[in-house]
């Protein structure tokens, strides 16, 4: 069931779920959330159950101040606080040590654990009222697309689930995972706070970590991927080759406006801007799928910097590695 997520009887009900140790979907300005209560293990093993997520991939927990942060991490260091303060609450994700206490099917057994404080008000406010640490992988089952508006979780997961509507997602993609659970500081997952952006607060060059021995389902191939096949041409390709389509079955995801198929009738043309093109991709992809296209061809964006998060999730739908 969808409600309104700034009602204040929608919040005080989807406390009350978490409290019994139930789930509810919410929104965070990332993607949605299945929500559970992160220090029940019961209520945990539930959103690997609905997902059917294997239970080696660990969650995020989203708290809700920064006053939570000592409950589940130890040993923070003082750059992770230097992140926090910059980016908190924001598309961040922080890998730490993990307090003692802390179930361990949230962190998959591992002695780290996952933390965001998300930055989309209805979020934050329930959050706050909880008191608590929430784990919420993103509300949809294993292996398909991230929901970035309340109907994509209904679509997935169901209407019996309670769904807290705060409107479309304005980041659109998963948060940027830093790993600062050891001496050196790397992002194992890119988002829309980039590399650039996190070097220039800590003073230091911050990389990409290739092969992470951590586990991340953010990292298998396909995991991201709509039901269409998926691949990435470039704007001459497509401009040559989408004549032979079979445009009835073919969807196409675009972002330049100069393109003559435009008047075909299954294309989503996004922005040329890296934010607004992130924001409307999953949006996109759901839609081509539930036009039930067979294949969605989507125009490489450019490979500059800021594209980058951009092209790892088109890479993921696409089931390629990105080299
Ligand atoms: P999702 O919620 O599906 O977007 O995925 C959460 C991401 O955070 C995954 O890539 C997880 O593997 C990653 N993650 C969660 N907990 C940890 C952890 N303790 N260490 C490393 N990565 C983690
Ligand atoms: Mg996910």
């Amino acid at each position: 069931m969808i409600v309104d997520a700034y009602l204040p009887a929608a919040q005080a009900q989807a406390i009350a779920l978490l409290t019994r140790g139930d789930l509810v979907a919410i929104p965070t300005e990332t993607v949605y959330g299945l929500a559970a209560d992160a220090s029940q293990a019961t209520a945990v093993a539930k959103i690997f159950a609905l997902k059917q997520r294997p239970t080696s991939n660990p969650l995020i927990v989203h708290i809700g101040s920064m006053a939570q942060l000592n409950d589940w991490a130890v040993h923070v260091p003082h750059l992770a606080y230097r992140l926090a303060a910059a980016f908190w609450p924001g598309p961040m994700t922080l890998i730490l040590k993990k307090a003692p206490w802390v179930p361990r099917c949230v962190t998959a057994g591992q002695e780290t654990i996952a933390l965001r404080i998300p930055n989309h008000p209805a979020a934050l406010a329930l959050l706050k009222q909880f008191n608590g640490g929430v784990a919420a992988p993103s509300a949809n089952l294993y292996t398909q697309l991230s929901p970035t508006t309340a109907q994509h979780v209904e679509h997935s997961l169901g209407s019996e689930l309670l769904i807290l509507d705060g409107g479309p997602a304005q980041i659109g993609i998963e948060s940027t995972i830093i790993d600062c659970s050891s001496g050196e500081v790397s992002i194992l997952r890119p988002g829309m706070l980039s590399a650039e952006m996190i070097s220039t607060v800590l003073g230091q060059r911050v990389n990409y970590h290739a092969a992470s021995e951590i586990k991340r389902p953010g990292s298998h191939y396909l995991h991201y991927a709509p039901q269409a096949d998926c691949q990435l041409l470039t704007h001459e390709r497509l401009a040559t080759e989408w004549s032979v389509m079979d445009l009835a079955t073919t969807g196409f995801i675009t972002y330049s406006c100069d393109i003559a198929w435009s008047s075909a009738a299954k294309v989503q043309r996004l922005s040329s801007h890296p934010a607004e093109y992130a924001r409307d991709l999953y949006r996109a992809l759901h839609h081509l799928d539930q036009q039930r296209c067979a294949r969605i061809l989507v125009e490489l964006p450019p490979t500059t910097v800021a594209w980058y998060a951009v092209h790892e999730r088109l890479h993921k739908a696409a089931g390629l590695s990105l080299g």
